[in-house]
């Protein structure tokens, strides 16, 4: 029997974790389901699958929630730090599938009890890369990527030695607006950058990904998760999404990692590791697919990317500026305040100034340190907003 906890239970990746889970009821133990405003599917999952501890991020949510599970004997919270102690309880695998910034201090608190933290939220390691590994080893915690790249390097890389890998290859699908002109990037809209061609994700992400901040966030993510060195990090448009990502090595040989695009595999390899199950995901024919076609990122049309070597040649708080100055700009955008091509003109111009007035760079990274800059970097955007 496995305890598990399942941080932003509601959402895409948190759904695809409960699937699988609600297959074999019997393996597994739910200490926590943490969840946002959707209180209805959070109540509704904590009784199907007989959790301790249910819990929304809203602090305005909590008698909501208390109605819908009075008489089952489910533990009810509410707000950021009841997330936190849910997290701190004891798991053996706790899922972090928050959004955002928010999941950095949860899956601390994860890591903190010693569970291995099945890492959706890959913003938790752009903030704060170096303190989140280091605090995973002083506590005897583990983390296990999810971001399926990250599960397919980490696959691709069993039984490896690291010395001998030369080049990490993570691909992008190119995102929703891929084929359009450049000169119409400008004008697009959430609902035309939120329709991706071939994974089904929430929102923001999906967003992420036409613009290819998503890929920037996870080139940050393979540096700090792999200890890899930027510049033998490479991006690569594959528009199948097939491949998942390739790693290199010294003699030549390119090891890839080929599934079909449902994040239920990185989950569940994640949720079975070391071994693996079988998984109710489906099987590739490639005589079927007959093409996997690939080709380089065009830098104008995604900016983010060079954004992304950037802050890792700034090192220091540039993650948490950069995460949270992105975070920020898609809400200006998703509110319509910002044009999409906006996006990351905006957030260079935050890392500048944040860098010339800040010495981010230079700062120790501590938590509360990480939480300052996020803040600040959050603030900056909006006056910038604001003042255009
Ligand atoms: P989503 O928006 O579908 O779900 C987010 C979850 O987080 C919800 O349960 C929501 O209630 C909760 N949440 C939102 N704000 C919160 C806050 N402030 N505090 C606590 N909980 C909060 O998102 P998603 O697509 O499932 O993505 C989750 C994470 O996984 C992200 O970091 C994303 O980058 C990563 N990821 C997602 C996919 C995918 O296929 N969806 C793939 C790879 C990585
Ligand atoms: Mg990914």
């Amino acid at each position: 029997m496995k305890t598990v906890t399942i941080l932003g239970a509601t959402g895409s990746i948190g759904q695809s974790t409960i699937d699988l889970i609600a297959r074999a009821p019997q393996a597994y133990e739910v200490a926590a389901l943490t969840g946002g405003r959707n209180l209805d599917r959070l109540a509704a999952d904590a009784v199907r699958l007989g959790a301790r501890r249910a819990v929304t991020c809203h602090d305005d949510a909590d008698a909501g929630l208390r109605d819908r599970l009075s008489g089952t004997g489910i533990e009810v919270a509410a707000g950021a730090q009841a997330v936190a102690e849910a997290a701190a309880r004891p798991a053996d695998w706790v899922m972090s599938a928050i959004v955002g910034a928010a999941g950095l201090v949860p899956g601390m608190a994860a890591l903190g009890q010693g569970a291995t933290l099945a890492l959706a939220n890959k913003e938790t390691l752009v903030a704060a890369g170096p303190l989140v590994m280091a605090h995973a080893r002083a506590s005897g915690g583990r983390i296990l990527p999810v971001d399926s790249e990250h599960s397919a390097v980490f696959q691709a890389l069993a039984g490896e030695d690291m010395r001998s890998v030369e080049r990490v290859i993570i691909t992008a699908s190119g995102g929703a607006l891929r084929d359009w002109p450049l000169d119409r990037l400008a004008s697009a809209t959430p609902e035309e950058a939120a329709r991706h061609p071939n994974w089904s994700m929430g929102q923001r992400i999906t967003i992420d990904s036409a613009s290819m901040f998503n890929k920037a966030l996870e080139l940050i993510e393979t540096h700090e998760f792999f200890g890899i060195a930027p510049n033998q990090i490479e991006v690569l448009i594959h528009k199948e999404s097939l491949v998942h990502a390739l790693v290199g090595h010294v003699d030549g040989a390119l090891m890839a990692h080929i599934g079909p695009a449902d994040m239920r595999h990185a989950i569940g390899y994640a949720l079975h590791w070391p071994d693996r199950r079988d998984l109710p995901v489906s099987r590739l024919d490639l005589a079927q697919i007959g093409t996997l076609s690939f080709s380089a990122p065009d830098p104008v049309r995604y900016p983010a990317l060079d954004l992304a070597r950037r802050v890792m040649a700034m090192g220091g708080l540039a993650g948490a500026v950069f995460n949270a100055a992105k975070e920020a700009a898609l809400d200006a955008f998703l509110d319509r305040r910002i044009g999409f091509a906006a996006m990351a003109p905006l957030v260079s111009r935050i890392l500048d100034t944040m860098s010339a007035t800040d010495g981010l760079e230079k700062a120790t990274m501590t938590l509360d340190n990480v939480l300052e800059a996020d803040r600040l970097a959050r603030q900056r955007v909006i006056d910038a907003v604001n003042e255009h």
